[in-house]
């Protein structure tokens, strides 16, 4: 049983790293072995449902039209297009605040500038960056995932490349070399 109780405010997780490095199978872990109350805030975005993908859970997915519509009523905590093809991505306030207040710990699976829009609200959120080895092992991944083209690939890459200098932003950062330890050093982090 965790000692955080629903009396006890909240905590905001901020998890970052490039596309491909393997942070959604490390992230479906921690989840299950934190000890702590941990909630995934769904973001919304623009961008299509990948096959498998469902909606509500992996991502809010929304018209160009919406996003804008809620983007107005000031609905999102932080918004921003993501790889500069036009596709939106934004947290919504409504997936933070109230779960805060109720003493989760509300991780968001965000980019750079995201982290950084949110520090300014929340300075205090635990950041983390997940890593891959290298440049060229990210390209394998994405390469083997197959579920983009080149072109697209050479984007997250060029993406990659941007993010990981700016890793040290972040109060922690993890590599995934090996799956089993990179769980084991979140929940750590998470659990100290
Ligand atoms: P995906 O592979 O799901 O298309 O895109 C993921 C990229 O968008 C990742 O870098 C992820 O961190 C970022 N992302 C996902 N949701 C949000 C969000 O709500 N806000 C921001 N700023 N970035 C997001």
């Amino acid at each position: 049983m965790s000692s955080t109780s629903t009396n006890s405010p909240g905590k905001l997780v901020v998890i970052s790293g490039p596309s491909g490095a393997g942070k959604t199978t490390l992230l479906k872990r921690m989840y299950t072995q934190s000890r702590r109350p941990l909630v995934a805030a769904v973001s919304a975005t623009t961008r299509k449902p990948r096959p498998g993908e469902v909606d509500g859970a992996d991502y809010h997915f929304i018209s160009q039209e919406e996003f804008r519509r809620r983007r107005e009523k000031g609905e999102f905590l932080e918004c921003f297009e993501v790889y500069g093809r036009g596709d939106w991505y934004g947290t919504l306030q409504s997936e933070v605040a109230p779960r805060l207040a109720a003493g989760k710990w509300v991780v968001l699976e965000i980019d750079v500038q995201g982290t950084l829009a949110v520090l300014k609200h929340y300075p205090d959120a635990l950041t983390i960056f997940v890593q891959p080895e290298s440049i060229e092992e990210l390209d394998r991944r994405l390469t083997s995932r197959g579920t983009e083209t080149r072109e697209q690939i050479e984007r997250r890459l060029e993406v990659a490349r941007r993010e990981m200098v700016e890793a040290d932003r972040y109060l922690y950062r993890v590599t995934n070399h090996d799956i089993d330890a990179a769980v084991a050093r979140l929940c750590e982090i998470l659990d100290q």
